[in-house]
């Protein structure tokens, strides 16, 4: 069961227009919610991102958030949803292709879940990357539809036999094509500061509070590809990926080669926290 412009509906019957905006200019946004135990993760964080994109790209959400909290939890229960995800879009709505904002057009919801189970076996072996410039845009902590360039960052990773890319901007790491990035150097843990340069990833700011819980001091401070072949260890986040060690980057052995102790204690004290 889907929900596409006010109802629940079967994903055959959903009839989508050519003249939705989302086609012609990537002209929406987007949240990927996980549930665990039939519970969404993190809703209220989820709510505060798609708000705050909504309003930055000018978008008026079609309805307001406990709205869109219940269409999420019909969704997980007409589908007798465990462990998944929900995907929600939201574009500007239908309208003869022209640049300017429609003057008639009303946003459209798309929402849908899929059962999706963790990935345990990357979290606990890890996962090879690679380094590319980050050649997005300027507005990175924005959610948006525009995906080119993680598409392609993405294909890049699988083609050189790795999972993920590790973007830069002129030797600065900012994040990874779908996740954020974290390592560890002599005990303190850094990442990019969430600005405009990458997202604000809801698992991000999960980690960084088990981080303080744990007593890992946190530098949410900018930092360079040299230094990051040199951490103990690093990790990517995300809402599906949760905490995974990266252990090899370009082809060069980060730390010991397997999963640091700081990264284990954060994805020990995460399902502690989120799965019991
Ligand atoms: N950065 C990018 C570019 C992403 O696509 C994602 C996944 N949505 C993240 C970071 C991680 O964000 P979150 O923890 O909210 O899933």
């Amino acid at each position: 069961m889907y929900f596409y412009k006010n109802e629940f509906i079967h994903k055959k019957d959903i009839q989508i227009s050519p003249d939705d905006r989302g086609y012609y200019f990537g002209d929406g946004i987007y949240e990927v919610f996980r549930v665990y135990n039939g519970q969404i993760y993190e809703g209220e964080a989820h709510m505060q991102r798609l708000e705050r994109t909504a309003s930055e790209v000018r978008l008026q959400l079609p309805y307001n958030n406990e709205e869109i909290i219940d269409i999420i939890n019909k969704l997980i229960h007409h589908n007798n949803l465990i462990e998944g995800t929900v995907y929600l879009q939201i574009t500007r709505g239908e309208a003869p292709r022209a640049h300017p904002f429609p003057a008639q057009a009303e946003p459209i919801l798309l929402a849908y879940c899929s059962e999706v189970k963790r990935p345990l076996s990357t979290i606990q072996n890890g996962i090879k990357a690679i380094t590319q410039p980050d050649i997005r845009w300027l507005r990175c902590d924005l959610k948006t539809l525009n995906l080119l360039p993680n598409v392609l960052a993405k294909q890049a990773a699988l083609d050189h036999g790795v999972q993920e890319v590790i973007l830069h901007r002129e030797g600065t790491v900012t994040e990874c094509s779908a996740s954020n990035l974290m390592m560890v150097k002599d005990h303190l843990l850094y990442t990019h500061p969430a600005n405009h340069l990458i997202l604000h990833g809801i698992t991000r700011a999960v980690v960084l509070r088990l981080a303080h819980a744990l007593q890992v001091q946190v530098k949410e401070e900018p930092f360079t590809t040299e230094q990051l072949l040199q951490a103990d260890e690093v990790f990517i986040t995300g809402t599906t990926v949760e905490i995974t060690s990266i252990l090899l980057i370009d082809g060069q052995v980060i730390g010991t080669g397997t999963p640091g102790p700081i990264t284990q204690r954060l994805q020990a004290e995460f399902e502690r926290t989120f799965l019991q």
